[in-house]
Order: structure tokens, then sequence, then C-alpha cells
């Protein structure tokens, strides 16, 4: 049988999600902004979609924007600072290349930029608080990584500015990267008081090419991309309703009995854990990380390791790896949480999703165990 452990990577489409992509395809596949009957219904619709993504995430309907995905979604919140007076941008060493990637252009136009350590996965709020200065603009600290899984203190994080925006100084806006914890942890935007956040619907078994950018205030956001007016003229471009529809049939499923069905993936998260530690490999996840992701170090290069594997129908990732487009992503983010530059560059990543069984877990460490000297 085919093992997929790659599910921070993208997931398979559920049948639900699917069905729900043809019905809206083909029953109302008129464009939102036209003002006649399919183009009315198709409004209608994308409207009523709005309101169900929005009443199982507990926010504002009128808070959420639909992107392409995460990336997009980034891209918007971050190139909007282009617009402003340059002053500082604040992120975690453990940011997705989505985010970080926008450092060099941001210090191009004069921004200045910290990179916070997240030693051992997570940023310590007293590291933060050190950086904050008056001219701090932007903060973007992910929910969840997707390299190990770490669990970011956002709240505690979030609290720590907000302290100092009372202390007289002006408004800092704080966002966070939670596509890997969207559905997979107790997440809620609105508890954390995060003022922004990206959101991608293919890492829980929704499409691909479909995605959220949530703002709290969205009246005080003013996008780079002004095209077409869409999205209330915070995303220009013919929304996607078959995706969209799509999305939120995936996170309905993700929702629907969410504590219990993290504590089984916890469940099985543990036992592949205590297997691979008996086998003596070094875990690189924090244990309370998301129940979904394990990052071990292996003890061959990981993409030697991830070969092997696969060869034998075992499909993981070296690293980090959304894509094989950024490798050394991982183990950039590996080496800021301060693992050897050997556990870095043989770390491979264990990613499960809710529909992940024991059966394939137990063959998993079989396999693993079979492999683990590299034949
Ligand atoms: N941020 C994180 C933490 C991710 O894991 C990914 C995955 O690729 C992204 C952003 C990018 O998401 P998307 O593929 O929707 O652009």
């Amino acid at each position: 049988m085919d093992l997929y452990f790659d599910n921070a990577a993208t997931t398979r489409i559920s049948g639900k999600a699917l069905n729900a992509y043809t019905e809206a395809s083909l029953g109302c596949w008129g464009n939102p902004s036209s003002v006649h009957r399919p183009g009315l219904e198709a409004r209608k619709k994308l409207e009523e979609e709005r309101e169900r993504i929005a009443s199982l995430m507990e926010v504002p309907a009128s808070s959420l924007f639909f992107t392409s995905g995460a990336t997009e979604s980034i891209a918007a919140a971050v190139s909007s600072l282009l617009f402003t007076t340059p002053g500082k941008i604040i992120i975690s060493s453990a940011e997705h290349e989505a985010v970080a990637s926008w450092l060099p252009l941001l210090r191009q136009y004069g921004w200045k930029t910290a990179v916070l350590k997240a030693k051992g996965g997570t940023v310590d709020p007293d590291d933060l608080r050190a950086e904050l200065t008056p001219d701090t603009k932007f903060v973007g600290i992910m929910a969840v990584s997707n390299v190990t899984g770490a669990i970011e203190p956002v709240k505690e994080l979030v609290e720590t500015v907000r302290e100092y925006e009372k202390a007289g100084r002006r408004r800092i806006f704080f966002f966070s990267d939670s596509v890997q914890a969207l559905g997979k942890t107790d997440y809620s935007a609105a508890d954390l008081g995060i003022d922004g956040a990206s959101f991608s619907a293919h890492k829980i078994n929704g499409p691909r090419g479909i995605g959220m950018l949530y703002l709290r205030n969205p009246s005080s956001f003013r996008p780079l991309a002004q095209a077409g007016g869409q999205e209330r003229g915070k995303r220009g471009g013919t929304e996607n309703l078959p995706a969209i529809s799509a999305f939120r049939a995936a996170l309905e499923e993700w929702m629907d009995g969410r504590a219990e069905k993290n504590a089984e993936a916890k469940r099985r998260k543990d036992m592949i854990v205590t297997a691979l530690m008996e086998r003596g490999f070094r875990i690189l996840s924090p244990v309370n990380s998301s129940p979904y992701i394990i990052s071990f170090a292996s003890k061959l290069p990981s993409e030697v390791y991830t070969r092997i594997l696969s060869d034998r129908g075992v499909y993981v990732s070296a690293g980090s790896a959304c894509s094989n487009n950024s490798r050394g992503e991982g183990e950039r983010i590996l080496l800021g949480m301060g693992f050897s530059p050997d556990a870095a560059r043989n770390a491979v990543r264990i990613s499960m999703s809710n529909s992940t069984t024991d059966e394939e877990c137990m063959e998993l460490i079989r396999i693993i165990g079979e492999t683990a000297d590299g034949r």
C-alpha cells in the first residue's frame, strides 16, 4: 500500500469538497460581479459561503477575503506596507518563505527588519519585547510551524505587542500565517487577537489555488494591487466560487468533531514518536506541537532517506519542503531553531491528515524500522 505522510505539503481533495466544487461549477457558474440572474445567483452563493466559513471560524464574514492561497494572502498583507512610510518589520526565523522572502525587498524600500530566533521552535515573548521600537509597524509570527509543527504562543506575543502599544506608541499590525493551524489545532483568530492571517484550502483536503486573508479591521487595510474591485476592493479578480464552495465543505469536515479528531491524531503521533525514539531517532518537534506533524533527524541526509522511503511507497518530506523548489528552507528554519547542522540536514517530516489510519501508522513504523540504517 502507498503511505502518504506529506499532508503538510498538500492533502488529497475530499469527496465532499469535490462535490461542492462540481455543484458550484455547474449550478452557479455566473460571474458574481454580473448583474443578470446567473451573476446574482453566484453573488448570493459567494456571500453564503463566506458566511458559513465565518461562522465555522467564529469571525465576522466581513473579515474574510478570498485569495488564490496563503502565499497571495501573505503577499497582500506584507506588500501593503510599501504604501506607508518605512518603519520596522519583525518576523520569526521559523516563517515560511512566503513571509521571509519579502524582507530583502522591504529593506530596499528603507524598512528595518528583525528576525527573532524561534529557539527550540517558538519565539520567546521577551525577545519580541526587546525588538519593539516606536517605528515598529508589522509583526509576523506564524501560528504553527510547517517544519516541526511547533505551536507559537501567538496570544502571548500579541499581548506583548498590545502592552507596548498602550505605552503610547502607534498601532502595530500583528499578522499570523495560520495555514497549518486552521482545523488542525484549537485555533481561533478572534481569540488570539491578531490583526491579519493567511489560510489555504489545500492543507485541509480542499482544492489548490484557494485561500483566505483574514483582516480584523479591513477598513484600515489598503492593498497594493487595486484592480477589479472584487472582494470589497481588497482583492481584484473574478472570484473562484467553485473552489470557495469546496474550501467551505473541506473546512466543515475538519471542524466537525475537531477536538476528537485532533485527539486521535495526537494518539497516532505519540505512537509514531515512541517508535522512532525506540529506534534511536532524535525527535525535533517540541512535545506540545501540532498533532499532525512530526519532524525527526534521520541517520542519512534527508534527501537520501526520503528517496529510500519513497522507493518503498512511503511519501514524506525532507525538512519543510512545501515544494522541492524550496530545498534548504527547512534547513534554514531548523538551524534558526538552534538544531545542529547535522540534525537540520537529516531532518525528515512526517505529516498526517485526519483520515490517516492506525494501520498506515503501523506500516510506516515497520518500514522505518527496516530502512533506519539506509537499507
Ligand atoms: N505558509 C505555510 C506555513 C505553509 O505551510 C504553506 C504551504 O505551502 C504556505 C504558507 C503557502 O501556502 P499556499 O500553497 O496556499 O500558497
